[in-house]
């Protein structure tokens, strides 16, 4: 195709430059086919208390089934869907979509809260609101929402008010990856919130100063009356010390990747039998 084999007028760039420049052109295109082609799934991926180990809730990642390129994990494209605005659509089909598996695992007999990601782009849409309340009532209530502490740094103001909306549909609000901005405690208490994420990055450091981070984290976040959850929990000994440090929730490969529902639904048996 033309996207292929780029003009010869393209060859003054950088080999490089010349990459990623096609690969924009190729994220663009594609993108923009991936939903009416049906190449978007929704994993799962548990969170779980980490006093008695119970499997609490999961959150719903996107995938992009390519059938040339394989799996693609969001970090590849969300943030190029972000700029062409194509993830105000692909946000829409993630919610609905979610709103429907916790329908059907419903009838199943399984009450799963879900909570579905939103970035900053989407909070321009006006219909997320609408369209979230609509989702809501398929799902029966059990969808919750995280946000990004980057989003909230973005615009306050307009994250505040979704917040607010969020709330009264009663969607859980997940403040995430938190750390990695620079959101002062000021903010965080004037906020909306349920819990806040720690960002992944915390919890691999490790060593005295970063668990030194994590528990004045942790401090704050009870004086504020918030849950705390750790992202990328990978070992038995990062469960432990945050177990020590008060940490309410985990979510990592040591309990379980996102995994596409049915495979979500054999994690949660096995992980219930386990405990037993
Ligand atoms: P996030 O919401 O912070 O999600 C956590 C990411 O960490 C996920 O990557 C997850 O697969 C990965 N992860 C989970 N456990 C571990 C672990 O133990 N170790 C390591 N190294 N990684 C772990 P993923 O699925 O690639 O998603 C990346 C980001 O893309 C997400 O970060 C989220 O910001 C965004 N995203 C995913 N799905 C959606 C979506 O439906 N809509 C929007 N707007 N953004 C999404
Ligand atoms: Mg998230
Ligand atoms: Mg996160
Ligand atoms: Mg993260």
């Amino acid at each position: 195709s033309a996207l292929e084999s780029p003009g010869s007028h393209l060859t003054v760039y950088e080999p490089r430059l010349l990459l990623r420049a096609r690969e924009r052109l190729w994220l663009d295109h594609h993108l923009r086919r991936a939903l009416d082609l049906h190449q978007l799934e929704l994993h799962y991926q548990p969170k779980v208390a980490l006093a008695g180990e119970v499997a609490t809730s999961v959150e719903a990642l996107l995938r992009w089934r390519h059938p040339k390129r394989g799996l693609i994990r969001p970090d590849l494209f969300i943030a190029r869907a972000e700029k062409n605005g194509q993830i105000v659509a692909m946000g829409r089909w993630v919610i609905v979509n979610a709103a429907a598996q916790a329908a059907q695992w419903l009838a199943q007999g399984l009450r799963v809260r879900i909570a579905i990601n939103i970035s900053a782009r989407q909070l321009s849409d006006p219909e997320l609101p609408r369209w979230l309340a609509e989702c809501q009532r398929i799902a029966h209530g059990l969808l919750d929402v995280e946000l990004t502490e980057s989003c909230v740094i973005e615009d306050e103001g307009r994250a505040e008010g979704f917040m607010q909306e969020c709330r009264l549909l009663g969607c859980q609000v997940f403040l995430d990856d938190f750390g990695t901005g620079f959101s002062s405690l000021a903010q965080l208490a004037r906020l909306p919130l349920d819990s806040i994420k720690l960002d992944r990055s915390f919890i691999n450091t490790g060593g005295e100063r970063g668990q030194a981070l994590i528990r004045s984290l942790v401090t704050a976040a009870r004086e504020l009356q918030l849950k705390v959850i750790a992202e990328g929990v990978e070992t038995e000994v990062q469960a432990r010390w945050l177990l020590e440090m008060k940490v309410d929730e985990a979510q990592g490969w040591l309990y379980a990747p996102a995994l596409p529902a049915p495979e979500y639904q054999a994690w949660l048996a096995a992980h219930n039998a386990k405990k037993d």
